[in-house]
């Protein structure tokens, strides 16, 4: 149910809506714009329904989200949310480039790309300390090493990190050390997961999955965002189409129509989302173009002894380029990086 007050509602009036909310057991989440105010009510549908919210004085309308999404959705809160990683607030005007290793390493591979990146103008450092990979044989990520490795990095640059959590019994750990969770495409509908990492207050990347629809990606972040965690982002990595020639196929759709869909800020991974690395840079800048909050690249100064997703990682060359260009870009259609 979302609540929008009347022009010129007092702030006594608010307190005395969420307060009568509050009483019957219901939940709220307050979004204050230029001229109004929209309360969004969280509880079961049918007793939401059955209480008159519309004769609270104050409130000018009391209307049902119809979508099979409530919290995520647009309306949910009229206006869109920044999620903030560390320092950095995600979905206002200014862009920011999470960059780094598919995988952390070792201590010499992360401080050296860290600080690449961070020269290069990241605001946020990627790696992976837990890797899900397709073959059981390939390097699964250095576990607690590779979180103490990016606590490290992180002590050393100043950027804070996002990792990604595979697993609910890693939470716990993984939160000690992350400034955001990555939740992978191959885990967006893992529900268990998703509920738990709702249940923390660290920020939220969830990636889509490499099957799923828009719907599907809307439906899964309504997971989390249900068990009360609103800081959530969404990220576009590529689907699985019929091509063969790129690793997915980046739908770039998905931005315009997640970002009308809902408040959430959209994230777009060029790297995973086309795998080669000659064209990463060129569907970033579509990204940016198409109006996405935030980019996540892959980075490596050693490419070819990379254990993970080494022929789709930049070169430092190559992300400084790619930062020059999305600049400019950024600037066209009217934000910062
Ligand atoms: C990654 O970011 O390295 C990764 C494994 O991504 P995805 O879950 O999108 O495949
Ligand atoms: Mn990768």
């Amino acid at each position: 149910m979302i609540i929008i007050t009347k022009p010129g509602v007092t702030d006594a009036q608010i307190d005395h809506i969420l307060e009568r909310i509050h009483e019957w057991g219901l939940k709220t989440e307050v979004s204050r714009g230029e001229s109004r105010v929209v309360i969004g009510v969280i509880g079961p549908e049918d007793v939401v329904r059955e209480k008159p919210i519309a004769a609270i004085p104050g409130v000018e309308s009391a209307t049902p989200v119809l979508k099979a999404y409530k919290l995520v959705a647009y309306e949910f809160r009229g206006m869109r949310s920044q999620v903030k990683i560390g320092d950095v607030a995600i979905g206002g005007p200014a862009l920011a480039v999470m960059a780094g290793p598919c995988s952390v390493e070792s201590r010499e591979q992360i401080l050296a790309i860290a600080g690449i990146v961070k020269k290069g103008g990241a605001k946020i450092l990627r790696g992976g300390a837990f890797k899900p990979r397709t073959s059981p044989y390939t390097f699964q990520g250095l576990g607690k090493l590779g979180l103490e490795l990016l606590a490290e990095a992180r002590q050393e640059t100043g950027l804070p990190i996002i990792t990604e959590i595979m697993d609910t019994k890693d939470l716990e750990m993984v939160a000690e050390y992350a400034d955001c969770l990555q939740v992978g495409a191959r885990n967006m509908q893992n529900f268990s997961l998703l509920k738990e990492v709702g249940r923390s207050r660290l920020p939220v990347m969830l990636k889509r999955g490499m099957s799923a629809t828009i719907k599907d990606l809307l439906m899964s972040a309504e997971y989390i965002l249900s068990e009360g965690n609103f800081n959530v982002l969404l990220c576009e990595r590529g689907i699985r189409t019929f091509e063969t020639l790129t690793r997915n196929t980046l739908d770039l759709n998905a931005v315009p129509v997640l970002k009308a869909e809902t408040h959430l800020p959209v994230v777009v991974d060029p790297t995973h989302g086309i795998g080669l690395k000659d064209h990463v840079t060129t569907m970033a800048l579509a990204a940016v173009a198409a109006g996405a909050d935030a980019l996540m690249v892959e980075v490596h100064h050693s490419p070819e002894m990379a254990k993970s997703d080494g022929e789709q990682a930049l070169l430092p060359a190559e992300f400084d380029d790619l930062m020059t260009r999305a600049r400019a870009v950024a600037a066209a259609v009217g934000r910062s990086l």
